[in-house]
């Protein structure tokens, strides 16, 4: 493997740029067409770094052109309220792409709401029905966060058939959808998880680590081989309102190529599920 240039140099906004123009030109044309590509957001909580980054999804796609629609329910809402809704936008011709965003109400299970958004509108593969498809080798639409990961890697030219990768975390949106990408590029592929014994002793064996967590720092230099390359997944509020990552980004950067938090997955995540939004309407 040729190896990358080391530190935190893995950026997400050039390709995620790429993927914007492709989705602007796209909408332009089923614009004239007749169709106006519209996306919906169900939020159910009053959390603010939620609506933080719907806001910054709804900027997004209005640059784009991609109409974005949030539909707000009552913190409180129950889980048939949340059901209806998403039934109701994936009967509406009007909507293309439909994201049920977490966290959600107590007592509501998102794998299991999301299964009344129909696969054809469900671009944040959500769907456990996607999941399915996804690890079948079926056409879907991968979890954007997943699909950002294997991106990245590829618009940084790193190679993965044949290498080794270790995803730490095993969640239905990132990790485990994550392993059946991996396993598409013939990478060999390990999962961790909360209750794997010595984390660092297969992270090291890596030669791509992915940490999919949520715990600032936890991926340190000791978890990491000279010249593998970590892309990190995890985004962390800091208490003076930044962003921080699960990887010790700069005592891992002296020895392996890492994504920034932010501007690494997460400008890609929200281009692929404009991208997905897109499709989806061009597939009617
Ligand atoms: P999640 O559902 O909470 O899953 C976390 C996973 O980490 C679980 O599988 C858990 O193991 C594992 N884990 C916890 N502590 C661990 C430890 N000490 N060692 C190894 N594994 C450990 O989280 P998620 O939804 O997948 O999100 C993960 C991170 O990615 C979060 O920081 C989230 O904010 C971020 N994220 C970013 C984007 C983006 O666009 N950039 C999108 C989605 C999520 P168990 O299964 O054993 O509990």
């Amino acid at each position: 493997m040729t190896a990358p240039a080391l530190g935190p140099s893995l950026t997400g906004s050039a390709r995620a740029a790429e993927i914007r123009a492709e989705v602007t030109a796209r909408t332009a044309e089923l614009a004239a067409g007749g169709v106006a590509v519209r996306l919906a957001v169900v939020v159910a909580t009053e959390d603010e770094s939620t609506a933080w980054y719907v806001r910054s999804l709804a900027r997004a796609a209005g640059k784009t052109g991609v109409a974005c629609d949030v539909v707000a329910l009552p913190a409180d809402a129950a889980p048939g309220m949340l059901r209806d809704t998403l039934a109701r936008l994936s009967d509406d011709p009007q909507v293309h792409g439909i994201i049920l965003q977490t966290p959600l109400p107590p007592g509501a299970v998102a794998a299991d709401l999301a299964g009344a958004i129909t696969p054809a509108k469900d671009v944040d593969g959500a769907n456990p029905s996607s999941l399915g498809r996804l690890a079948a080798g079926l056409p879907a639409f991968a979890p954007a966060t997943a699909e950002a990961v294997v991106q990245l890697l590829d618009a940084h030219e790193v190679p993965l058939r044949g290498r080794s990768a270790a995803v730490v975390g095993r969640s239905t949106v990132v990790g485990k959808p994550l392993a059946h990408l991996l396993l598409d590029r013939d990478a060999t592929v390990t999962v961790c998880h909360s209750r794997t014994p010595d984390l660092a002793a297969v992270t090291r064996r890596a030669d791509v680590v992915v940490a999919a967590v949520g715990r600032p720092g936890l991926i340190t230099a000791a978890h990491v081989r000279d010249g593998a390359v970590v892309v990190d997944v995890g985004t962390n509020a800091t208490e003076d309102g930044g962003l921080v990552g699960d990887v010790a980004a700069e005592e891992v950067g002296r020895k392996a190529a890492v994504s920034p938090v932010p501007g690494g997955v997460g400008p890609l995540t929200t281009a692929l599920l404009l991208h997905h939004t897109v499709q989806a309407a061009s597939s009617i």
